[in-house]
């Protein structure tokens, strides 16, 4: 797929390095703290109420809060989009949804390669040939789940990442099958990478509770035992004791005032961004009352450490063929995807040009000739590098570049 399109080095993930925070930037280019999909868990601070991962997705207030998702842009600019499975797809955004979606139930096995392969076949066959759908956007949840169980080094995770690479083949090989290859692009990419959570006797581990002078009684609401990082609401007039208390506690803990949050990390200037955040080197979790945390790979740490960081892979008409090109943060994705679409931006956080040069040309998209007239290669890649971040996917995501034919855009 490297030699037929476009491959860069890595791409660099929104923080915080989660599923549904991630996907959402994905879906509309904007860093976490603008799109507000804070975290993969919806809660009230008042009622102490919480929703998991699967359970958030049908809390349409929590999707639908300013940022338009691409499947609703290219709907309302006369193109029909669909989604398989893809975080966000569940909910109504500006009282429309995504015209043509898959929710997968509840309890879902993500895991399993017959129903991708079945998956694919719907998408290509149904959606994209006989419903002439543009643009699809279509998730797989490994190697994410097997990773957790067995960390990212495991050859249990080594078999997920085959069956990736396995179904990566399946897609191309459906796009010829259903006569769709000629006008297809396709991006494959994931929404971050997986670190190795350090265990054993020489660890110290983050256990709030035992941090001497923090209780959980100078706290109104605490989301923790998520990964490296939590999230505090401290009681009325008690910020300044939490914080200090907190603040330099261990060395691996990061403690940040929501307002003094790193800049780079782009997630602080958000009202459901609680007052106080920790987040923990990459290896380390963040327990609260005990270590209640039993995976061996997790992620949700720092984008520039380098474990969270996904491939990026664009095959099809319009992209450049055996290109190598440098690491790129993953809000540029969306410009990129509009542009093939032909259809005009939200607002969003990306630019064109950082992804234009993936492009056979920045003019004429419909015209796939051009395509076979361009094959630039150009080397920045380290290939240690992309290996380790290969074997973090998740997600894949296809789409359709914009059809030659008129459309009405009313
Ligand atoms: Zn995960």
């Amino acid at each position: 797929m490297a030699e037929e399109g476009v491959k860069a080095t890595y791409v660099t993930p929104p923080y915080l390095t989660i599923t549904s925070p991630t996907h959402f930037t994905l879906l509309t280019g904007r860093y976490i703290e603008n799109h507000g999909v804070i975290h993969n868990m919806w809660f009230n601070t008042t009622t102490q109420e919480r929703k998991q991962y699967y359970m958030a997705q049908f809390v349409d207030d929590y999707w639908d809060n300013g940022s338009l998702p691409i499947w609703i842009t290219a709907q309302r600019q006369g193109l029909k989009t669909g989604s398989l499975h893809f975080p966000g797809t569940a909910a109504t955004y500006q009282k429309e949804r995504v015209q043509v979606s898959m929710v997968e139930p509840p309890f879902y096995n993500y895991s399993n390669e017959t129903d991708w392969r079945q998956n694919v076949d719907k998408v290509m066959g149904a959606w994209f040939k006989a419903q002439d759908l543009d643009f699809v956007s279509l998730y797989f949840g490994e190697p994410d789940a097997t990773g957790h169980k067995y960390g990212p080094d495991s050859p249990e995770r080594r078999n997920a990442v085959q069956m990736v690479d396995r179904t990566v083949g399946f897609i191309r090989e459906a796009a010829k099958r259903y006569d769709l290859a000629d006008h297809l692009n396709i991006i494959i990419t994931a929404d971050h990478g997986m670190a190795t959570v350090l265990k054993g006797p020489g660890v110290k581990q983050i256990i709030l509770s035992k941090i001497p002078g923090f209780s959980f009684k100078d706290i109104k609401f605490i989301l923790v035992d998520y990964g490296p990082t939590a999230l505090l609401l401290p009681k009325e007039g008690m910020l300044e004791k939490v914080y200090n208390t907190l603040k330099g506690a261990h060395p691996n803990l990061h403690v940040y005032k929501k307002e003094d949050m790193p800049a780079r990390l782009h997630y602080s200037n958000h009202p459901r961004i609680l007052p106080i955040i920790l987040y923990a080197d990459s290896g380390y979790l963040i327990n609260g009352l005990l270590p209640v945390q039993n995976n061996k790979g997790e992620h949700g740490f720092d984008n520039q450490a380098l474990e969270m960081k996904p491939f990026f892979r664009a095959v099809g008409p319009d992209f450049q063929k055996n290109l190598l090109v440098g690491p790129f943060e993953t809000v540029n994705v969306y410009p990129l995807m509009c542009h093939l679409l032909g259809i005009k931006p939200e607002i969003n956080d990306g630019s064109l040009d950082i992804t234009r040069h993936l492009l056979v040309t920045s003019g004429n998209l419909c015209n796939p000739k051009e395509s076979y007239d361009m094959s630039l290669v150009i080397g920045l890649a380290t290939v240690g590098v992309l290996v380790a971040v290969f074997v973090t996917v998740s997600t894949c995501h296809i789409y359709r570049r914009h059809k030659a034919k008129p459309r009405s855009k009313q």
